[in-house]
């Protein structure tokens, strides 16, 4: 069946795309294989040269990849080039890394020499979302190219041009063919790729019901996987905190991506002292926010991405003023075509109401007045999820307690949370697990041969 492609902003039609046959499939699981047994042979220093190669073309190209994703699913276009140049960073960090990431690791025993050796593991199939449609892609591409493997995207289905585009970065850059390809599949299709024994594991970044069913599938396989799943990330709030600095920021955590991040705060914890100044505030800012064509300089929130994504967010809004949230922001005149969806917050929203307890995939705020850490990291910790957190104080012992206390895979303070190359990233609970990233990324995808020689 052809896969539409939608802007999102306007509801036209972008383009259509013929998914690959099972013929297609197989011979792009053929060439992997093909590929990887030549790939693995070739030096760090090879696989260096052609990752810097990548990096130069999403340099060069990144106006053009960037319309298009902001074309395909409608984030800000200044958010989507910023976003192929942390690609290009990627590249850059694991050329420039990768070989030391992956040295031998000695160990002394009775043996004259014992050591691990990291190596490749073969081609990996990668299932990855629309919300940053490049950057989760390189976060995976880039580490495992460098380790030796060899890569199969299955993109979600709405950014299928973002999908070949990534093929051609790394066709462009010199890669040989097979190191990096596109299957155009529908998620029905994903289940006999997991089981096909030449691909070697599976990493996914996106929702829980997806990272289940493929690691269900995989675990089957016994094959490793990754999951990169969702999150309802606390932000906290406490008296000492510069207030400015932490409203910013929580408007700029909230409604990053058109508030479409996994790692977006969406839980906010603000002390009692501060709670009314930080909430006026908050509402004034999220208020003031740019609503508008996304292709527009200065549009701060566009569409998002999917009809779907709009009708469950507007149903969790609904859904959760009925159980006694209070709506803070007005409701605005919106565009009658597009899937536009303006900034809110929600205060006091019980526990049971989707905004205390699932994640609301949109500009929407929660927000609740606590009257201690140890009342906002008990809520914080209330989650399935466990992704990201953030604690805004200059309190040392606050400090040291949300570190040792919040039960998530990362906790920033005085800042966002942010993904950087050179910082492992992951989740804990329904967040999934494994980590991208730093050093752990590119030993996600590695058998660690034990070496031992008499
Ligand atoms: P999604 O619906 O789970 O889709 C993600 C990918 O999985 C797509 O390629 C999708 O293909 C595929 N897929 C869906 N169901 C599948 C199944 N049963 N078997 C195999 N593949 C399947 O998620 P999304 O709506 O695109 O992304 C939003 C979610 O991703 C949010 O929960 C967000 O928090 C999470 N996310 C997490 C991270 C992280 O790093 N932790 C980063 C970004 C996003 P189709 O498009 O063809 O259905």
């Amino acid at each position: 069946m052809t896969v539409r492609s939608v802007n999102p902003a306007t509801e036209e039609l972008i383009e259509e795309f013929e998914p690959h046959s099972e013929l297609d499939v197989d011979q792009a699981l053929a060439n992997a294989a093909e590929r990887f047994q030549s790939w693995r042979l070739t030096s760090f220093d090879e696989r260096a040269k052609l990752l810097h190669a990548a990096a130069d073309v999403l340099d060069a190209r990144k106006d053009d990849f960037a319309r298009r994703m902001t074309l395909e699913m409608g984030k800000p276009l200044k958010q989507a080039v910023a976003e192929t140049e942390k690609c290009a960073w990627v590249c850059r960090h694991y050329a420039d890394n990768g070989a030391r990431y992956l040295e031998d690791e000695r160990i002394e025993t009775d043996a004259s020499a014992s050591y691990v050796r990291n190596l490749p593991i073969g081609p990996v199939l990668a299932i990855m979302p629309w919300n940053f449609p490049f950057w989760q892609v390189f976060r995976f591409a880039a580490p495992a190219l460098m380790a030796g493997n060899v890569g199969l995207l299955k993109h979600a289905s709405n950014v299928w041009r973002s999908a070949l585009n990534i093929e051609d970065v790394f066709s462009e850059a010199g890669f040989p063919a097979g190191c990096f390809q596109t299957l155009l599949i529908g998620s029905d299709k994903v289940e006999n790729v997991i089981r096909d024994r030449r691909v070697r594991a599976a990493s996914l970044t996106g929702s829980g019901p997806a990272g289940s069913a493929v690691a269900s599938i995989a675990g089957d396989e016994i094959k490793p996987t990754l999951l990169e799943l969702g999150g309802t990330d606390a932000f906290i709030v406490m008296p000492s905190a510069d207030l400015e600095a932490a409203v910013a920021t929580a408007v700029d955590g909230r409604t990053q991506n058109n508030g479409q991040s996994c790692i977006a705060a969406k839980r906010f914890f603000i002390h009692a002292e501060v709670y009314d100044t930080f909430r006026d505030q908050f509402v004034d800012k999220m208020k003031a926010l740019r609503i508008g064509d996304p292709m527009r300089e200065e549009t701060q929130i566009g569409p998002l991405a999917m009809k779907s994504i709009r009708d469950d967010l507007a149903v969790q809004v609904e859904i959760s003023i009925t159980a006694g949230a209070k709506p803070l922001i007005p409701k605005m005149e919106l565009p009658q075509k597009g899937y536009w969806f303006a900034p809110q917050i929600l205060e006091n929203a019980p526990d049971t109401a989707p905004a205390s307890r699932d994640e609301m995939f949109g500009p929407v705020a929660s927000l609740w007045k606590v009257s201690s850490l140890a009342e906002a990291i008990g809520r914080a910790n209330d989650s399935e999820f466990g992704l990201g957190s953030a604690i805004f104080t200059n309190e040392k012992s606050e400090v040291e307690t949300a570190i040792r206390d919040l039960d998530a895979g990362s906790t920033f303070v005085n800042s966002k949370v942010a993904s950087d190359p050179r910082l492992p990233f992951g989740g804990v609970k329904s967040s999934g697990y494994g980590r991208e990233l730093a050093r752990d990324g590119i030993l996600s995808f590695i058998n660690r041969k034990t070496v031992s020689i008499a």
